[in-house]
């Protein structure tokens, strides 16, 4: 299956992620991710993308659809995929239709956690993030065991650059001008199932597997 996860930045969609590949066995492909994997291995693509990351702002569609593009070109993804963060324009959503036809294949679902403007603030504001594998932690709601290490590969943690309460307000403004478009284009096809993404982690992930189970059942 592939499934993308449409959401706000600060909704929850990593921590999702990150447990429901466990339980489809997918890769989990974050445009996120792949971008600071470009940053601390100093690519071209990375240099590039840090002007927009700092400033809140979108890459280029055109970049972002050439890093992600050949993430699912890559063997692992043949079975299926969940997507994080991308697509984030309607441009974006059109190429991952054409790539995936191409190929067979289609998006099956897309689940869009919805959370109000007042817990993103709060979930980006107390975010740590682990150096190693990305997972994230939070201050309040989810704290690692040790302070500063995280619990699953004990790598650092530390308070992504873009968490700052000026890149935090723009990052939220991008997304309502530039990726909220997207839950109608997915509504219009049939795709979107929404979750409330205010509840428990596990309540989320629960609602989130259940609209996948419906999906694959049929
Ligand atoms: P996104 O990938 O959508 O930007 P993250 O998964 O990084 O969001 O989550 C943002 C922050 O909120 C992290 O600190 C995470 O630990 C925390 N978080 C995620 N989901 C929940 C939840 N359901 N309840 C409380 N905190 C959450
Ligand atoms: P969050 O977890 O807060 O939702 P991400 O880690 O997904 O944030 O993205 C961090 C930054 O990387 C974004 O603010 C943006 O600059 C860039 N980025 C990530 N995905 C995309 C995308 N699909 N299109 C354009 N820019 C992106
Ligand atoms: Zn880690």
């Amino acid at each position: 299956m592939n499934i993308v996860l449409l959401g706000a930045p600060g909704a929850g969609k990593g921590t999702q992620a990150q447990l429901l590949v466990e339980w489809l066995s997918v890769p989990h492909v974050a445009s996120g991710d792949l971008f600071r994997e470009n940053l601390r291995n100093k690519t071209e693509l990375g240099l590039e993308a840090r002007r927009y990351m700092d400033g809140g702002d979108l890459v280029p569609d055109r970049v972002t659809i050439g890093m992600v593009v050949e993430r699912l070109s890559r063997p692992d993804c043949e079975a299926g995929v969940t997507l994080d963060g991308f697509p984030r324009t309607v441009t974006q959503a059109q190429a991952l239709e054409r790539v995936l036809a191409e190929r067979g294949k289609a998006v099956d679902l897309v689940l869009y956690i919805k959370v109000s403007d007042d817990t993103l603030l709060k979930r980006l504001a107390g975010r740590w993030t682990c150096r190693g594998c990305e997972v994230a932690y939070h201050e309040v709601y989810t704290p690692p065991a040790q302070e500063g290490v995280c619990n699953e590969c004990g790598g650092e943690l530390y308070q992504r650059p873009d968490d700052t309460p000026e890149t935090q307000k723009r990052r939220i403004e991008v997304y309502f001008e530039q990726t909220s478009p997207l839950i109608d284009f997915y509504k219009s096809r049939g795709l979107l199932v929404e979750i409330d993404g205010e509840l428990d982690i596990g309540v989320v992930q629960a609602g989130l597997r259940a609209a996948i189970g419906e999906v694959s059942g049929e």
